[in-house]
């Protein structure tokens, strides 16, 4: 059996390996295209940073000790130019000798990942315009800005790499400011949740432009002058410019090789990651999936997802009857002192699918309050009102956020409801967690809600709410935190207060409630409901109304 791989880093490199321990006899051959192989892409933001100091770091393996530990023929500087299907051979270019060669194979695993989008703006070829793909991309970015220490810097594209490099650029010292198209940054989160990530990165000192687009790049003296479809108050001229606006699958080879690709140019494979060709498999960033959650098909680039993908494709190429079952779009990302997590759906993509789903705002502590650390997480959880499957799960906050993903993660992935998130026994002492974790948490909130014990409404609704009377708009905070500053219309009356209080409430009329987060509203819509008033709790409270019109 002889394989070639092409492209040599997460899917490419670790199907190899998988390979090798599937198979002690198999020629196997990577192509990598680049100097390196098996390289950490996703910390090469941190190198610029310098939060990653020793550039060898980023390099998780060599060809020669990748060659020794799995006897792969690794080879560099070679780029697969063309594939015979029906000859199964793949053209090889050197781009040190420059010499061409063909070989042949009897499987193919292609695994070229994505290549960076530049939107074709005037301008955008700048040699101080850079994107981040490789090691010597950050090298680039890093040797330019050593000699800039105090610069400016914009980044195009407020998605994960465009806000790692944005916050890895401050902590160099630049002025940095995002350009962002849709009025939120991390496209995977909904609005809401998005805000609470523009605030902390204002508090950092990153401007926010959103809403906005660049429409030209100029070279003035030194510097750059960015042209912006909406123009900023002041000039925005800066010393370099980071193109972040998304990936697509680089599939020119396949393409050109007649194997199908989508309406999006990714390359159409089935469970087994086998393409339109019985003998080529393709694997990461390249290839359609279907999404784990809605059953569509999709095209979610991610490193877990490309390693696993890897391990499927050498599983079916050796006889063994893997399957990739699609990607939930987990994904995390670390932003100055903040941790943004999500997993599964959005509520927009739920609504642009049809799927019947609601959400639930929950504000949890990350371990016991009363223990020395404690921060809030803020928690949306998108649920199938039918079942109370969770089919989402979005957090933002400090400490433990990961860990609570990665619990909603797994959840996703077992098809749990909301009821059987409340049954999880999670691992619980005062420094890590509470009694009732923050997903046992927003399981009881969903389940609540399921069973009638309470009606939401959203911070969405508030705008809309009837201010003329034919409604009660009732704030249950402490007179304190009332004051400063509440819903519009919302009278104060305490919770402790409300019993003594309900003959003053009119019957005939809805209750609207709310208080900070809506735990201290639910017990008053608990009290309000079973006095015989038809009642609703603002989820998530008025911290999370704050956290997206402040
Ligand atoms: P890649 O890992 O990109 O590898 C493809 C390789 O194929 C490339 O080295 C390329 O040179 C080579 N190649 C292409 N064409 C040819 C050819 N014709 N011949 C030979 N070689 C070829 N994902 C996460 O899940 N979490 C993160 O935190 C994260 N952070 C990231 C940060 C950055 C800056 C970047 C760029 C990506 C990040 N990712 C992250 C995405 C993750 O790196 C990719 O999803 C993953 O690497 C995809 O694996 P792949 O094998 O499909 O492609």
């Amino acid at each position: 059996m002889k394989i070639i791989i092409v492209g040599g880093v997460a899917g490419g490199a670790s199907a190899a390996a998988r390979l090798r321990r599937l198979d002690e006899q198999a020629e196997i051959i990577m192509l990598e295209k680049g100097e390196f192989i098996s390289f950490a892409n996703c910390g090469l933001p941190y190198y610029i940073g310098d939060e990653i100091t020793d550039r060898g770091a980023l390099t998780l393996q060599t060809p020669e000790g990748f060659n020794a530990r799995f006897g792969v023929d690794v080879r560099v500087f070679s780029e697969a130019t063309a594939i015979d299907l029906s000859g199964k051979t793949v053209e090889i270019k050197n781009s040190v000798t420059g010499l061409t060669s063909v070989e042949s194979y009897d499987k193919l695993i292609l695994s070229p990942g994505a290549k960076p989008f530049v939107p074709p703006i005037k301008g955008i070829s700048n040699e101080k315009v850079f994107t981040i793909r490789s090691i010597p991309d950050a090298v680039k970015i890093k040797e330019y800005i050593a000699g800039k220490p105090s610069g400016s810097a914009a980044v195009i594209g407020g998605g994960y790499i465009g806000l790692e490099a944005a916050e890895n650029l401050k902590r160099a010292g630049f002025a940095v400011t995002i350009i962002e198209m849709a009025d939120y940054v991390i496209a995977p989160l909904d609005f809401e949740m998005a805000c609470q990530v523009h605030t902390s990165l204002r508090k950092q000192g990153i401007r926010l432009l959103l809403s906005n687009g660049l429409t030209a790049i100029e070279e003035t003296g030194d510097k750059l002058r960015l042209i912006l479809e909406k123009p900023a108050a002041d000039d925005l001229d800066v010393d370099l410019v980071i193109a972040s606006v998304g990936v697509k699958p680089d599939t020119e080879l396949a393409k050109n090789a007649g194997l199908s690709v989508s309406a999006g140019g990714a390359i159409i494979v089935d469970e087994t990651m086998l393409t339109s060709d019985k003998d080529v498999y393709a694997v990461g960033d390249a290839v359609e999936i279907s999404d784990f959650v809605t059953g569509k098909s999709s095209n979610i680039p991610l490193a877990g997802p490309a390693n696993k993908q890897g391990r499927v494709a050498a599983d079916n190429i050796c006889g063994l009857s893997s399957k990739y079952t699609g990607t939930q779009g987990s994904a995390i990302i670390k932003l100055f002192d903040l941790t943004v997590a999500m997993t599964g759906i959005s509520e927009t993509t739920a609504k642009k699918q049809g799927l019947d789903a609601d959400k639930v705002y929950t504000l949890s502590p990350s371990h016991a309050k009363y223990y020395p650390g404690a921060r809030e997480m803020s928690v949306k959880t998108i649920f199938e009102k039918a079942t109370g499957r969770i089919l989402g799960a979005q957090i933002v906050g400090f400490g433990g956020v990961d860990k609570r993903c990665d619990v909603f993660a797994s959840a996703i992935r077992a098809g749990m409801t909301a009821s059987e998130l409340t049954e999880l026994e999670l691992c619980y002492a005062p420094p890590f967690s509470s009694a009732k974790d923050p997903v046992n948490f927003a399981g009881y909130v969903i389940e609540n809600t399921i069973a009638g014990l309470v009606k939401n409404f959203h911070w969405h609704d508030v705008a809309a709410l009837p201010r003329d009377g034919s409604a009660t708009l009732i704030d249950v905070r402490d007179p304190d935190e009332y004051h400063r500053g509440s819903l519009e219309g919302f009278v104060n009356l305490k919770l402790d207060s409300l019993r003594e209080n309900l003959g003053r409430l009119d019957k005939t009329k809805p209750v609207y409630v709310n208080c900070r987060s809506g735990q201290r509203s639910y017990l008053a819509c608990r009290i309000l409901a079973q006095n015989g008033f038809d009642c609703y709790n603002l989820s998530g409270g008025y911290w999370l109304y704050k956290a997206i019109y402040s």
